[in-house]
């Protein structure tokens, strides 16, 4: 559980995160099989469950389904509070320019052994070709991304999709718009790099003479 500023409710309230969110939409969906007119008593495994955890003392089932910390976006890095969506461009409280992350793919390096260590929060990390797919969906294109090739082996034991299926992905299927996109391949694999290298450039080039 965080605090985190509700839109809805127009003030800070608790939020409940990871496996508390998932107790919690069960809890409301068990309510809804529960024969009983009372709303209090319907939804009283819920209400009680939310309340024991954060002391908030709530009585509106309707609330807590809504007080989910990761329905929103990122906090706003100007007055802290969230990002109405995850694909928000602005801040709908003060208007600041949401700063994107950059993304870094790679199965096994940190930031620091490729760029300086200072610019290690400006980054988020993701392991694996379908991280990295998850990761766009749910956030969009970020403004800058650096790609590692070889992605080391997959939980069934065969080699992982790679980096270069990653650049493919974002080139024939993610229907995004690449155009702005900034990126650097530091996989040590020279064939994948000037793989990746060549397929991002060009059609980057192409997208742009198309304008
Ligand atoms: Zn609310
Ligand atoms: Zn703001």
């Amino acid at each position: 559980m965080r605090i985190r500023y509700c839109w809805r409710c127009e003030m800070d309230v608790p939020m409940l995160e990871g496996e508390e969110s998932t107790i919690a939409s069960r809890l409301y969906a068990e309510g809804f099989k529960i024969p009983e007119k009372d709303r209090q008593k319907r939804f009283k495994k819920l209400l009680d469950y939310y309340n024991d955890l954060t002391g908030f003392g709530e009585t509106e089932p309707n609330a807590i389904v809504h007080h989910i910390a990761d329905i929103y976006g990122p906090d706003c890095e100007n007055c802290g509070k969230p990002y109405r969506t995850h694909k928000a461009k602005f801040c709908a409280a003060c208007g600041n320019k949401r700063e994107m992350k950059k993304l870094f793919l790679d199965d096994v390096r940190t930031i620091d052994m490729i760029y300086d260590k200072s610019m290690e929060s400006e980054f988020d990390i993701v392991r694996t070709f379908d991280e990295f797919v998850a990761y766009i969906n749910k956030n969009g294109l970020p403004n800058y991304i650096s790609f590692d090739n070889d992605l080391g082996l997959g939980e069934d034991g065969k080699i992982a999709p790679d980096g270069l299926a990653a650049a493919k992905w974002l080139v024939y299927e993610s229907g995004l718009d690449l155009k702005d996109l900034e990126f650097y391949v530091h996989s040590a694999n020279p064939v994948a790099a000037e793989q990746i290298k060549g397929l991002l450039t060009n059609y980057i080039k192409h997208l742009k003479a198309t304008e």
